[in-house]
């Protein structure tokens, strides 16, 4: 993905041009949505601390996502940010291996935001930092009950991600964390333990926040 401005290549998982700065609106772009209406939103960004928009998609006759005019990154309500990624990318067969690691070296090569926890727009307590899928390198911040917040540049990553077929090696790692999960399960006698909304969701995902990792590792072993 190219500047609109000046046309130099933009880093991964960001919209804004290291070159001339120009903040790049690419999200909506990848997502192939015309944006059928925008109004104003009572929520806040988690960034800027201004009131952001309520953009339509116009997908299925109005579909709504809350965006920050100023920093471009967009609030997805629960199951929204999986709805929009199936209508955007066409179904994948096969893992485009060779473009997925690529990505990766991408991802991994240059951190275009210092990590600071930011707060939940609907409920204001401070989000979950967690890999979105397997091997995607991005890290989106979610909050349990209310959805997840992405920066500028991370849908069309995302998109990216998908369409080399990162779902699929997503939906293996799921498979394999289930039947270690269910074998666990036998041996302790346990019913499967149930997981919550954005957990069920990521569930192949790492953690970012090494507290929450130990936490998670601690859980396991109980
Ligand atoms: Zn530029
Ligand atoms: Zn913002
Ligand atoms: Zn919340």
């Amino acid at each position: 993905m190219d500047c609109l401005s000046c046309a130099a290549p933009l880093p991964a998982k960001s919209a804004k041009c290291l070159h001339c700065g120009t903040l790049n609106d690419i999200d909506l772009r990848t997502v192939h949505r015309s944006v059928a209406s925008t109004e104003a939103s009572d929520r806040t960004c988690p960034r800027c601390a201004l009131l952001m928009s309520s953009v339509d998609l116009g997908i299925d006759g109005g579909f709504f996502i809350e965006r920050c005019d100023q920093c471009l990154g967009i609030f997805f309500d629960p199951g929204e940010l999986e709805h929009v990624l199936k209508v955007s990318v066409d179904r994948v067969h096969e893992v485009d291996r060779e473009r997925l690691s690529v990505m990766i070296a991408e991802e991994y090569a240059d951190n275009p935001r210092p990590v600071k926890y930011i707060k939940c727009p609907v409920c204001e307590t401070l989000m979950n930092r967690r890999v979105f899928g397997a091997k995607s390198g991005v890290v989106v911040d979610g909050c349990r009950q209310h959805g997840v917040w992405l920066d500028g540049g991370e849908l069309a990553q995302i998109v990216k991600w998908a369409k080399v077929g990162g779902r699929i090696i997503d939906a293996e790692a799921k498979k394999r964390d289930a039947r270690s999960r269910q074998g666990r399960n036998l041996r302790e006698g346990n019913e499967g333990a149930k997981l919550s909304g954005f957990e069920s969701e990521y569930a192949s995902s790492a953690f970012d926040s090494p507290l929450v990792g130990a936490l998670r590792a601690l859980f396991s072993i109980l």
